[in-house]
């Protein structure tokens, strides 16, 4: 695993919660719930391949991106490729159920690809956009110094957790683990530590409480 590219996606998760990012990619574990169904449903919409032009506008769909640099790979939902004066400039769009949040995940995941397509294409990316379901809206988002850092430092940290194999200790957030998809896996307030051994403990319970009232 340490030296798989990391997945775009993962940016987003580490960002959010760096216990998130390792129970999704080292444990290997994820709850389905509305909002994850909902997201799915979202990207299967945007996931079909190919490329169209439309005023004037280069639209790339489900395009591979990676950076040798970051060690990181992935699919965007789409890049518009800009032209202006003989040039065209990519621009990212991500798409996103629900509406603008007040972390940076998405930006961050949003930067990652924008860091991709400047070393794939050698051009400058300044800027792209996330579009959310719920709104219905893009909402541009600057690839500014602070953002650049903070999806670098993720990539980063990410490439750390991947190397140790370590699910970090959870910590309860109210605001943040309240919204998480994976809190009834996680158990934050319960001081979860690795939730894969928890479920395996949950199965081992239930097999040998089935297996002793057959017995009895
Ligand atoms: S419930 Fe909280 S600590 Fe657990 S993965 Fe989600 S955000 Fe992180």
């Amino acid at each position: 695993m340490e030296d798989d590219p990391i997945p775009l996606s993962a940016i987003q998760h580490a960002v959010y919660c760096p216990r998130q990012a390792a129970l999704i990619h080292i444990e290997r574990l994820w709850e389905e719930n509305r909002f994850t169904a909902e997201g799915r449903v979202l990207h299967a919409r945007t996931d079909e391949p190919g490329s169209r032009y439309s005023r004037g506008v280069r639209r790339v769909a489900a395009m591979p991106l990676a950076s040798c640099r970051l060690g990181l790979a992935g699919v965007a939902d789409m890049v518009e490729f800009h032209r202006s004066g003989g040039v065209e400039t990519p621009y990212p769009v991500e798409f996103k159920r629900g509406k603008p949040k007040a972390h940076r995940a998405d930006e961050a995941q949003l930067c990652a690809q924008a860091l991709c397509l400047e070393e794939m294409t050698g051009r400058s990316v300044p800027e792209g956009a996330l579009f959310y379901g719920e709104t219905r809206r893009r909402v541009e988002v600057r690839f500014d110094d602070d953002l650049r850092r903070l999806t670098e430092n993720a990539a980063a940290a990410l490439r750390a957790l991947f190397a140790s194999g370590r699910t970090p200790a959870a910590e309860y957030e109210r605001r943040k683990c309240d919204a998480c998809s994976l809190l009834d896996l996680c158990r934050p307030q319960a001081g979860g530590r690795s939730a894969k051994m928890w479920l395996e403990r949950q199965v081992r319970n239930a097999l040998e409480n089935q297996s002793a009232s057959v017995s009895s």
